[in-house]
């Protein structure tokens, strides 16, 4: 309770999709090639503010290599990914690093395994990103929102413990709050249940979930299906580096033998 006092609120994006307003990301034609193998063939792609897309496909399809394109830790080999209306990576020029940065502020990313610095507590990863990356880099205020956003993924009462000290599902958690400390505008997650034992797979995606209803702009690479179909607006299909099919969960719930690669998604899931 001491803790939860001195908490003070750290204001989450709220994004509305508002017509008018350019689409949070496009990617334009993305091509990336490990060496012969081109592993992303020309993706298209809009995500409007407030969208929430949960990408799905077999191993090997190219889903954590196009969220990885999108957030710089792939050299992208051609075509473009704007942010906002604004041209962030063209796969043919130079990088333009003011750009670059400034467009990566705005992307959080979750990871599969956590990340999350060993030797800090949750509290001090939390505050380390704040102080780094975020809006400010006074202490006391990146301790303050730090608390308030481990207080919003339910782990205010962990503060001061040390990863090793957290359970799998936990670590995820204090690594999604890591996030909202950048106070991102769109969040890519790959695969952020994948490494947890299912007993903790639903703490984790309950979190995700509370972030769609808040209108936070989402990319979700997850094989979690009954998730995909509750949570997003969108549902991605990917194989061998093209979008297959790209619809609404009510699309793939009520398919059948008319629509049969919505059928296939639906048996895929
Ligand atoms: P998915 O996430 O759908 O399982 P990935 O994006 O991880 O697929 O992988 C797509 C393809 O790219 C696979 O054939 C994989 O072997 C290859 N690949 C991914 N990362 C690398 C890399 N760093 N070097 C070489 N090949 C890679």
């Amino acid at each position: 309770d001491a803790l939860r006092q001195q908490a003070v609120a750290m204001p989450i994006r709220k994004t509305t999709s508002l017509t008018g307003l350019p689409p949070a990301l496009q990617l334009k034609k993305l091509v990336k090639r490990f060496g012969d193998h081109v592993v992303l063939k020309q993706i298209d792609m809009k995500v409007a503010i407030g969208e929430v897309i949960s990408i799905i496909g077999p191993s090997g399809s190219g889903k954590t290599t196009l969220i990885r394109t999108i957030n710089m830790l792939e050299k992208l080999n051609d075509g473009e990914v704007v942010l906002f209306g604004e041209d962030f990576i063209q796969g043919h020029e130079k990088p333009n690093m003011k750009k670059v940065r400034s467009g990566m502020q705005r992307i959080g990313m979750v990871f599969q395994s956590f990340n999350l610095f060993p030797h800090k507590t949750a509290l001090e990863n939390i505050m380390m990103a704040a102080r780094y990356h975020g809006t400010t880099k006074e202490k006391e205020v990146c301790r303050k929102q730090a608390l308030f956003l481990l207080n919003r993924v339910g782990l205010l009462a962990h503060a001061n413990k040390y990863p090793h000290q957290l359970s799998g599902g936990q670590q995820q958690r204090v690594a999604i709050a890591r996030t909202l400390a950048l106070s991102p505008d769109i969040i890519l997650f790959d695969e952020p249940t994948s490494a947890l034992d299912p007993e903790m797979v639903g703490e984790v995606l309950k979190v995700i979930q509370d972030l769609a209803k808040e209108g936070m702009t989402l990319i979700i690479v997850t094989h979690e299906m009954d998730f995909a179909l509750s949570v997003s607006d969108r549902i991605v299909m990917m194989e061998h580096g093209v979008i297959q099919v790209d619809t609404s969960p009510s699309d793939i719930e009520h398919a059948d033998e008319s629509t049969p690669e919505l059928l296939r998604m639906k048996r895929f899931m």
